[in-house]
């Protein structure tokens, strides 16, 4: 194994986030092409960021990936550094002179906006904000959601948008041996809502969801998902992207939705009512939403590339509470170049650019690299293609003037930063997963950093 232009010592790489995209890269780099160490960077003590933290807690097989992770984990070459915040315990400068590279997998952090009146009116939520309160997450432990209300609105129709209407719909009996956050259980128990709308801007034949988390929704003991026939009747377009092969999961929601609209009324206590060709306009009430105010779209284009067109028609929802699930955006980190637009790191396959120009040593990789797309597998590639081009670029990186994670550590120890180590994680885990036990429950999540360090004593 040779590192090329690099001195005779393993190649030193920074990887920023603890997610799906974080482990996959280290997993890559630690393959064996070259000698590499790899240090994880997490701002959280726990790992694995959005499966901790963005995975529903009623889909627990999706959170076995954590498997996979820890075997890369405790691999001699790889390094855990939780609870150290980059920018703050320690700079973006202070990375570059321990790490030849940085690859940051720091995903997509907040979320986009409906850009319409009344959107900040109490009762209006996003989905990053609701899904974080639930899974447990410390930044979002304070939060109140206000489910006083019998009518739900969700706006989006993609994978987060059914988790969150799923959580609404289901009892508290199918949710407490979850690991969901005590906190969110006990106010979920206290739940008024009996109807949720799920309102997609394009119709039946174009919604993101996939089709197991629609089917869910006909499996629910206390809940009737609702289509209203006639809006699958589809237009010509919509037909052909049904009955092109490469959209087989399009047609498959389509046959749910079909089966769910012939359903006789069965007299469940809720409803989960799916709206298709729908924008919001407005939110309407007095300090605190009581309706959404929708217009009526019409579908035009060609075959894959239908767009939304608002017809003039409007029509209302009344409702109490209101969560948009549009789509995720990452956050801008001073010193690294930033695509606003589109809310990532602009990159060529995962090499950071900079005015179209490769800057050497800083790569992205998962959501912060190509946008909120994808399944957690769909991450493994992403973040393939980045280290092998980090690879290649070997010859041209400039060797770290400091490549010592000693140094890190007694640098970041200097600052008061208590670092949580892989091992130190596992005795975390192993506390709440003790703590779950006593309740029936998966596991119990701290919800404080303060409680997970305090393990650790
Ligand atoms: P998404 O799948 O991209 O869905 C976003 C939804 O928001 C789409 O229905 C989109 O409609 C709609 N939308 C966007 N802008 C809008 C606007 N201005 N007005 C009304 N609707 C608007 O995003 P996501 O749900 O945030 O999920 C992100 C990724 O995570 C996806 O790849 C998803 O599959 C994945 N995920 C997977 C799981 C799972 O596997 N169980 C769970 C959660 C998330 P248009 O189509 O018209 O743009």
């Amino acid at each position: 194994m040779s590192n090329l232009g690099l001195p005779e010592r393993p190649l030193r790489v920074a990887v920023i986030g603890s997610g799906p995209s974080g482990f996959y890269a280290a997993e890559e780099l630690l393959l064996g092409k070259v000698k590499a160490k790899v240090d994880m960077f997490d701002r959280l003590p726990a790992p694995f960021g959005l499966v901790r933290y963005g995975v529903a807690p009623d889909h627990p097989k999706i959170k076995n990936v954590i498997k996979v992770f820890e075997k890369t984990a405790v691999h001699p070459d790889f390094s855990f550094f939780g609870n150290v915040k980059v920018g703050q315990d320690i700079s973006f400068a202070d990375l570059r002179d321990f790490y030849d590279a940085v690859i940051f997998t720091c995903g997509a952090q907040t979320d986009n906006k409906l850009g319409i009146p009344g959107e900040d009116l109490a009762g209006s939520y996003t989905a990053t904000e609701f899904v974080a309160w639930y899974n447990g997450h410390p930044d979002y432990r304070n939060r109140t959601f206000d489910l006083s209300c019998e009518v739900a609105v969700v706006v989006g129709q993609g994978n987060v948008a059914m988790d969150v209407s799923r959580i609404l719909c289901k009892n508290p009996e199918e949710l407490k041996t979850t690991d969901i956050a005590q906190h969110a259980l006990e106010v979920l128990a206290k739940s008024k809502v009996k109807e949720v709308h799920l309102i997609g801007r394009r119709g039946p034949a174009q919604a993101a969801f996939t089709p197991p988390e629609l089917k869910e929704f006909g499996e629910l003991p206390d809940c009737d998902p609702l289509v209203n026939a006639a809006d699958l009747n589809v237009n010509p377009e919509s037909q052909e992207e049904l009955d092109n092969p490469n959209n087989a999961p399009k047609k498959k929601n389509f046959e749910i939705m079909k089966e769910y609209s012939g359903r006789p009324a069965s007299g469940k206590s809720k409803k989960f009512v799916i709206h298709f060709c729908k924008s919001p306009k407005e939110l309407k009430g007095n300090g605190h939403i009581e309706e959404l105010i929708l217009e009526k779209n019409k579908l035009s284009g060609p075959a894959g590339k239908q767009k939304a067109e608002g017809t003039g028609i409007l029509e209302e929802i009344p409702c109490g509470i209101l969560f948009r699930s549009v789509g995720y955006r990452g956050v801008p980190i001073p010193g690294v170049p930033f695509e606003e637009k589109r809310g990532v790191f602009p990159n060529l396959g995962g090499r950071i650019t900079e005015g179209g120009q490769v800057v050497l040593g800083l790569y992205a990789a998962g959501w912060i690299k190509r946008g909120p797309s994808g399944v957690i597998g769909t991450n493994k590639p992403d973040s393939a293609e980045t280290v092998n081009n980090l690879l290649a670029d070997i010859p041209s990186l400039k060797p770290c003037t400091k490549p010592d994670s000693q140094a890190v550590l007694a640098l970041l120890k200097g600052k008061g930063v208590k670092v949580v180590s892989f091992d130190d994680w596992k005795k975390i885990d192993a506390a709440e997963i003790a703590n779950g036990q006593k309740n029936g429950k998966l596991r119990e999540k701290f919800v404080k950093v303060e409680e997970m360090l305090a393990v650790l004593k």
